[in-house]
């Protein structure tokens, strides 16, 4: 698949064929249909201080907010299915800590943001975890969805 990618810390990115993701028993496959550009991808498009303090690695895809439309389901995931459309909610909590435990996943303290801590989705396809994914109505465009995706 095509996507958008940060493969040298310096300034810029490149456009290029990389790998489909793998699937995790937890995960959605998502067919990526808009992506909208935050300040923190022209951050890392920039590669300032603060873009380098935080990306654990390169090559990384850039970008964290966007609809789509899923097309696979781990065997774990009971909430959603193939042709559902659905908002990236940007936040991947990490399911471990007091908060996560006691379903105050929002104020994880161990909060990732994919895209910029993990591999983003400026590609044709992206997973994410099932709770990243949030289900929105077939009437809704994927391009309101994906800039409602920021503030979710
Ligand atoms: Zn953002
Ligand atoms: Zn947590």
């Amino acid at each position: 698949m095509k996507a958008i990618i940060k493969d040298k810390p310096v300034q810029g990115a490149a456009w290029r064929e990389t790998d489909m993701p793998k699937v995790g028993p937890k995960d959605v496959l998502i067919k990526v249909k808009v992506g909208a550009i935050c300040g923190s991808d022209v951050h890392i498009y920039e590669w300032d201080s603060w873009a380098q303090s935080v990306v654990p690695g390169l090559p990384q895809i850039l970008g964290h907010e966007f609809a789509g439309e899923v097309v696979e389901v781990g065997k774990a995931v009971h909430h959603l299915k193939p042709g559902d459309h659905v908002a990236g909610e940007t936040h991947i909590p990490c399911d471990n800590c007091y908060f996560c435990l006691t379903g105050q996943r929002h104020i994880c303290t161990g909060m990732k943001v994919y895209g910029v801590h993990s591999q983003g989705i400026f590609s044709e396809y992206t997973t994410v975890p099932e709770p990243c994914a949030v289900k929105i109505p077939p009437q809704i465009p994927f391009v309101a969805a994906a800039v409602w995706s920021h503030a979710g």
